[in-house]
């Protein structure tokens, strides 16, 4: 380790090597001064560097490796920021593009992904992943839920019940139509649930009541539109009526094959 400015001169640093030339600079806030030694970087710059740590061989060139991997994040923040892997949508990238922020789109938290190459269609946050793999596979989407609030609040109806309660409904319906037993099904694609390939709707059991705990239940959306505001038993009825009226006419056998066929295809 040089000890003297002589010795200093010529001394290489990583890629920073010492040339004959140095200042005194006034250190803030203190009555000292600081030795700095000019330094030639192997990319060509020319740099004051301190005399201590320079001998310590901390520094690694001129700040220009920084500098590129500053350049190489933008980058790299450009091509992934707004970019979805499974439920998972990149935000921030962080430590030169070692770790990403993400939000999870099924439940709207931030969480950080440390390997790139994890990311898939099929990401999402570890709670959510716990949660599904977990006791809970009946959990509401996040965005299902604000769609649900945003309808209601449209039409001015009041909601009490939250995410937890209607999940937990979900759940003891074991995902199926309160009317027709039919499972019903939130589709996610691409980050998003797909409306309309979802088949789950809540119903209100009474429609002059609004959505309490005691006044809804889970049905396909299909079930949902045609009940329009009769009750559950009104509802039965007209649906008892409509297959009595029409059975002979879809209920021979060539029309029961088609059926068949067309909901396979479906
Ligand atoms: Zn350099
Ligand atoms: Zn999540």
């Amino acid at each position: 380790m040089p000890q003297t400015k002589k010795e200093m001169v010529g001394f290489v640093c990583n890629k920073l090597t010492v040339l004959d030339e140095f200042r005194r600079v006034k250190v803030k806030g203190e009555n000292t001064l600081r030795l700095e030694w000019k330094c030639k970087c192997e990319c060509g710059n020319s740099v004051w560097k301190r005399g201590g740590i320079l001998r310590k061989l901390i520094y690694k060139d001129c700040g220009h490796s920084k500098e590129n991997k500053k350049e190489d994040t933008n980058q790299l923040a450009e091509r992934l920021i707004d970019a979805v892997y499974g439920n998972l949508k990149i935000i921030e990238v962080l430590g030169y593009g070692k770790r990403v922020k993400c939000i999870c789109l099924l439940c709207n938290k931030n969480t950080m992904v440390k390997k790139l190459d994890t990311l898939d269609q099929n990401s999402m946050c570890q709670e959510c992943r716990w949660n599904i793999n977990g006791n809970n596979k009946f959990i509401v989407p996040h965005s299902f839920m604000q769609m649900f609030l945003r309808n209601a609040k449209e039409r001015n109806l009041d909601v009490t019940v939250d995410r937890t309660f209607l999940s937990k409904l979900f759940a003891s319906q074991n995902g199926r139509c309160a009317l027709s037993g039919q499972e019903i099904v939130f589709r996610y694609g691409k980050g998003r649930v797909r409306y309309t390939e979802t088949t789950a709707s809540i119903d209100r059991i009474d429609s002059n009541k609004p959505y309490s705990e005691d006044n809804v239940q889970w049905v396909h959306k299909h079930i949902n539109v045609m009940k329009h505001r009769c009750s559950d038993e009104q509802f039965f009825n007209h649906c008892k009526q409509i297959y009595f009226h029409l059975k002979d006419r879809y209920e021979s056998e060539n029309i029961r094959q088609i059926n068949t066929k067309e909901q396979q295809a479906a």
